[in-house]
Formats: C-alpha cells, sequence, structure tokens
C-alpha cells in the first residue's frame, strides 16, 4: 500500500480492511537504475553497425560517428529523443535513469542564454516520460591527454572549472522543476581534463552529491594516460583522489590486478555498461576478481545500443562465464546481480534507500509477468534466475514509480 505521495506504507500478505487494492498476476523487482546514459546517443543506437571492408572500426572510429550526431542535435531534438528513450527505459523495467551531460552548447560551441537549456531539456523529457533522473553535468575541457580540443568537441567545452561551476549551478534550478529530478557532478575522464583541474573540480564541488566519471575504457586511453600523467587512469585516481563511496567510475575495463583489488577496497563504484562496451570492443570488466575483493557495481545503457537490463546482466555473467570456464560466477548469480546493481545504482543516483521495498520508501517496481510459460512453472526457488537469464521486455505487465504505473503493456503511447 502506497500513500499518495507513492511513499510505502504497508507491506504484507494481509490487506487491512479499510484499503482500496489492485491486484496484478505478477512478481514485483525493485525498479532497476540505470547509472549511465548519453541520451542524445539514442538517436544514432544501431546507425554505426555498417563496417567498410578493409577497415578497421573500432571505438575511436566509432566516436567519430557520435561526434557528427552530436554536432548538429537542437535542444528540441534532445528532448524528444531523450522522452522518446526514457519511455523505453520504462518499459524495460529501468525507473531510474543517470543522465551524464556533456553537450552543453550550441552547434557552434557558444553557451545557450540559459547555460543549463540542454540539460533542462533532459529533465523535461524524464518529466514526459515519468522516470526518475539524476542530471550529472559533466566538466569537458580537452581533446585528449594535453590535447586542445577538436572542433567536433566544440559543444562540450568548458575551459576552466569557474566556466564548469557556472554551468553546474545552472543546472540547479533546471533540476528544481521536476520533484524526481536530482543533481550530480564530474569530469568526462582524465583524456578531456588536465589533472590539476580533476583535482579541483572534485575539491571545490558540492560534495554531497554522486561524482562521476569515465576511467580506463580503452588501451590507448591508459597508453596515453602513462605517458602523460606516468600513471594508469585507475592507479591515478587512487593515488590523486580520496575514493569512496561518493565516486562512480564508468567502465574501468582495463585495469592491472593490483588496481581491482585497491579499488574495490576504495569503497568507489564502478559502473558497467555491458551492451555498449561489447559493442565499442572495449575489453571485458574483471568482475569476478573486482566482486572477489569486495567490489560494487552498478549498470548503464550508456550507448543504448541495449535497453534491456536483463541482457545487460547476462552480458556481464556469461563474458565472466566465458573466460573463467565455469557456471558459477557468483554465489548465488541471479540475486547477486540484482543487488548489487540496485543498491549501487541507487547510491550512483544520489538516492539512499534501506531495503529493495521498505516502509516510507518510494514503491519502484518493474512486474513480470506469472502466467509467462518459464515463470509460471519456476517456482519460489527458480523465479529470479528465471526473470534473470530469460525475461525480456514481453514479460513485463509494467513499471511502477512511486506508486503509479508508469508503463502499462499494452498501454504504450
Ligand atoms: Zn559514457
Amino acid at each position: 500500500g502506497v500513500d499518495e505521495q507513492g511513499l510505502i506504507r504497508y507491506l504484507g500478505a494481509e490487506k487491512p480492511a479499510d484499503v482500496a487494492i489492485e491486484t496484478v498476476p505478477g512478481a514485483a523487482l525493485p525498479g532497476f537504475q540505470n547509472a549511465h546514459s548519453h541520451a542524445f546517443q539514442y538517436g544514432m543506437a544501431g546507425h554505426a553497425e555498417q563496417h567498410e571492408p578493409g577497415t578497421r572500426d573500432d571505438f575511436w572510429s566509432w566516436r567519430e560517428a557520435m561526434y557528427a550526431c552530436a554536432e548538429t542535435f537542437s535542444p528540441e531534438q534532445n528532448e524528444q529523443v531523450a522522452t522518446t528513450l526514457y519511455r523505453h527505459l520504462l518499459r524495460n523495467g529501468y525507473t531510474s535513469v543517470v543522465e551524464f551531460h556533456y553537450l552543453h552548447h550550441d552547434p557552434t560551441g557558444r553557451p545557450y542564454a540559459n547555460l543549463a537549456e540542454m540539460g533542462e531539456r533532459l529533465v523535461a523529457a524524464a518529466r514526459t516520460a515519468g522516470i526518475k533522473i539524476t542530471l550529472v553535468p559533466v566538466f569537458y575541457q580537452k581533446g585528449d591527454f594535453g590535447r586542445e580540443p577538436a572542433p567536433r568537441q566544440r559543444r562540450f567545452i568548458s575551459n576552466t572549472t569557474d566556466e564548469y561551476f557556472k554551468l553546474l549551478e545552472a543546472s540547479r534550478p533546471a533540476v528544481a522543476q521536476y520533484g524526481r529530478a536530482r543533481l550530480g557532478y564530474g569530469v568526462h575522464s582524465l583524456r578531456a581534463v588536465e589533472a590539476a583541474d580533476v583535482l579541483a573540480t572534485y575539491a571545490q564541488g558540492p560534495n554531497d552529491l554522486p561524482f562521476h566519471l569515465h576511467a580506463a575504457e580503452q588501451i590507448l586511453e591508459v597508453e596515453r594516460s602513462l605517458a602523460h600523467l606516468g600513471a594508469r587512469p585507475v592507479e591515478w585516481l587512487l593515488d590523486n583522489l580520496p575514493l569512496s563511496e561518493q565516486f562512480h567510475l564508468v567502465h574501468c575495463t582495463h585495469m592491472t590486478a593490483d588496481e581491482t583489488r585497491r579499488l574495490a577496497q576504495s569503497g568507489a563504484q564502478v559502473v558497467l555498461c555491458p551492451g555498449t562496451e561489447g559493442n565499442l570492443g572495449d575489453g571485458i570488466f574483471p568482475l569476478v576478481d573486482y566482486a572477489a575483493a569486495g567490489g560494487r557495481w552498478s549498470i548503464g545503457t550508456d550507448s543504448h545500443i541495449s535497453l534491456n537490463p536483463l541482457e545487460d546482466l547476462r552480458w556481464l555473467d556469461y563474458g565472466q562465464r566465458l573466460i573463467h570456464r565455469r557456471r558459477n560466477t557468483f554465489a548465488d548469480g541471479a540475486t547477486t546481480l540484482v543487488d548489487t546493481t540496485f543498491f549501487a545504482g541507487q547510491r550512483a543516483g544520489g538516492h539512499r534507500v534501506a531495503d529493495y521495498f521498505a516502509l516510507g520508501q518510494p514503491l519502484d517496481a518493474v512486474v513480470y509477468d506469472l502466467a509467462q510459460p518459464l515463470l509460471a512453472q519456476a517456482g519460489p526457488a527458480h523465479l529470479l534466475p528465471a526473470i534473470v537469464y530469460t525475461a525480456d521486455p514481453t514479460t513485463i505487465l509494467g513499471t511502477l514509480v512511486d506508486g503509479q504505473w508508469a508503463y502499462q503493456a499494452g498501454a504504450m503511447s
């Protein structure tokens, strides 16, 4: 039972006599938390898959296609594409999204009259769709380690921490327009911001908010970091920042065994984006070793090549099964996958929750159809694994945000 704010007021098998109730023949999981999104990239998802014979297509050539998409995107397009994306995230069982936002300025690279114009459009899209959003405007300053930005990056650029903080502050009223919106901050990556300014951004920023950044997605990035900073990206972050639960490091694909152990023990959390990492040929994150050392992680849809959280969880698990040649990659696989991505995802969005469902906590849930044959025959012991390893969006009856249906099967607009 929920109150008018969508907060859970009772939990139990016995319904109080004075409460009207809607009965649903399904099984509810806590809503999935999407901890990493670049909404505008949904405008090109699946459009960079024709590979010319005799050429090499990798992360860096994909990035050129992504820049071409970013060059002309208007505020209206940003809002339209984000609205469509967020509706489809709800349809896939996500109830919140962290928008890692760097498409800040107009197509000539000049700030909009409202510095946070593009971020405000993302918040408006989330409101239209009904999803929770944490807007994370990030500082983007350089083209690469020690290099000036390329013309195609002009819409992303703030030159100084002062410029970035003005943008961040301008984002506060945008976030205040929607009761389900929150704010985070961060830097794009070590390759996009000077090391001293990464430290200044963290030190001078609002330390009550989650801090996000990309790290160690590509081998070339690790090599350039070694050449420029004398350290690998994750190594540098461990040595120079007070990493803690406040930090959310996206990807961290390429780490040594020592970095993996230290990062896990630092309390910082990793955001894994298996659909995108697979699509871009990034590599495979050392998840078994990281988890064994106590590391925590969330998931994100990043470039949005896949929007199904269960597909992304399977990618994660199957990648590890393939390289370790065993099936029990995690103790109690499905439970571990759902549990860690829920709590780490909540922290990535700046939320504090006690449990999946708890009194006084918002009712955010995705409901799977127990009439579907594979779920109908699963029984309590196998129901969660049956959902995690077999379900797709057609198995979903609906998604609840703050106790209201934000999506119901058959009612998709
Ligand atoms: Zn990203």
